[in-house]
Parts: C-alpha cells; structure tokens; sequence
C-alpha cells in the first residue's frame, strides 16, 4: 500500500477537547509558519447546521444520508484559512448557534458524516502545508503525520473561556460524546506531544509547539 504521506504535504495536527483553546492556537501557529489553517469542527459544524435547516434530526442517519448524497459541500479557502460552502450557500455565522452546540456531537459520530469530513482534509492535503485542528485528526485522519499535538486545560478554564465567549456550550456533555463514541473518538494519539495551556497564553502554547516542531526536524 503506497504511503498517504508521500501524496500530502506536511500536517500539522492539534487535537483537544471543547475550549482547550485549540482554534486560537491552530490559527496562530498557521500564521506563524506559513501553513493554511483547517478547523474540522467548522466542516462538522456546517454539515450540522445545513442538516437542522432541512429539519433532519441528528438521530435521522436515513434521512441524514440522503441529504448528505445530494449536498455539494464545497471547502475551499479564503485568507489562507478553511472556509465551507453548502449548496453555495456560506454557513459562517451560524456555525456557533445553540442548537448547532446542542447538536454537533450527534451528527459527527455518524461514520457517513466522518467520512465526508475526512476526504474534505485529505483534499486540502493534496495542495497545502496545514495546521488542522479537531477531535481525530493525529489519531485517524492524518495518523502518519509525525507532528501530532494534543492540546488541554482544566475543566474549570474551559468552562470559564467558553462562558467569556457569551455562547450556550455544554462542553461537558459534548466532550463526554465525543470521547466515547464508537468511530473515532477522543484520544491522545500515543505520538502526540500534550500541552497543558491553563495557565499559558496563546503566544505561550504556539512557542512551544514552535520548539517541538524545529526539534523535530521540520523545515520552517
Ligand atoms: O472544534 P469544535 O468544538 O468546533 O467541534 C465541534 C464538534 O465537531 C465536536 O464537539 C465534535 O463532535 C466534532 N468534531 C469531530 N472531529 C473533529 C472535529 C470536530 O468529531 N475532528
């Protein structure tokens, strides 16, 4: 079987939990080397939201299967970050509404929604260097990658950062789905380098995953 990674370019991977801080760093750390930044919660997000719009529960897989056969779900790029497309239609700004919070997990356990998202990044791989951010991105959709992080914080400072955000989010439940579901579930890749960032700033975290990454070898 020939190697996924002789056809990519280089990944960057930042796994974590809800409000690990995970989006601000992956950004930061993108900017900062050059690379295009890819947030794989926004595609499950958008998959979400386009879903709920067409009235489809999340526990609906027939139905949701059927829409999802139909729907051109386009990612592409805009200002070297990821940006998602359905039906032509830009989900952007509702991509962190409640019911889209209350809903997510559900909807991205499904192996069909998985499997989307992740042709999705292996596309983005084809053309570009990435910092990509999500729940299994070290783990499962770019595992030979060497540079793998995993990214947490104190339940108390996720719950306290996603309140600081004014959003309903039940990270606890949220976390909790996505660390047991069947397919694909949380996990630190048994590669990957875990940073505590409580008490780190943004800056802070994106240094040392900076360090780790010369050190590692990566041409930068
Ligand atoms: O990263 P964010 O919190 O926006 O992700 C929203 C949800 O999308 C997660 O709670 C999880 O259910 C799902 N997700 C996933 N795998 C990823 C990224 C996100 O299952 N790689």
């Amino acid at each position: 079987m020939r190697s996924l990674q002789r056809d990519f370019h280089r990944q960057v991977a930042i796994d974590g939990p809800a409000a690990s801080g995970k989006s601000s760093v992956a950004r930061e750390l993108a900017r900062r080397l050059g690379f295009i930044y890819v947030n794989s919660g926004a595609i499950y997000r958008a998959i979400t939201w386009y879903l709920l719009q067409k009235g489809i529960h999340a526990e609906d897989s027939d139905r949701i299967a059927h829409a999802l056969e139909s729907a051109a779900i386009t990612c592409c790029l805009q200002d070297s970050e990821s940006r998602i497309l359905i039906d032509n239609v830009d989900p952007a700004d509702h991509l962190r509404d409640d019911r889209v919070n209350e809903s997510v997990a559900r909807v991205s356990r499904l192996p069909l929604v998985r499997q989307i998202v992740g042709q999705k990044l292996h596309e983005y791989a084809r053309s570009h260097d990435l910092v990509v951010e999500g729940r299994d991105i070290g783990s499962v959709v770019f595992r030979e990658t060497p540079y793998k992080f995993y990214v947490d914080a104190s339940p108390e400072v996720r719950l306290r950062r996603r309140a600081a955000q004014g959003e309903r989010d039940e990270i606890t439940l949220r976390d909790h789905a996505d660390f047991s579901r069947p397919v694909s579930p949380l996990v630190i890749a048994e590669d990957a380098h875990v940073i505590d960032t409580s008490r780190l700033t943004i800056e802070g975290v994106v240094n040392k995953i900076i360090a780790r990454l010369k050190q590692m070898g990566l041409q930068i």
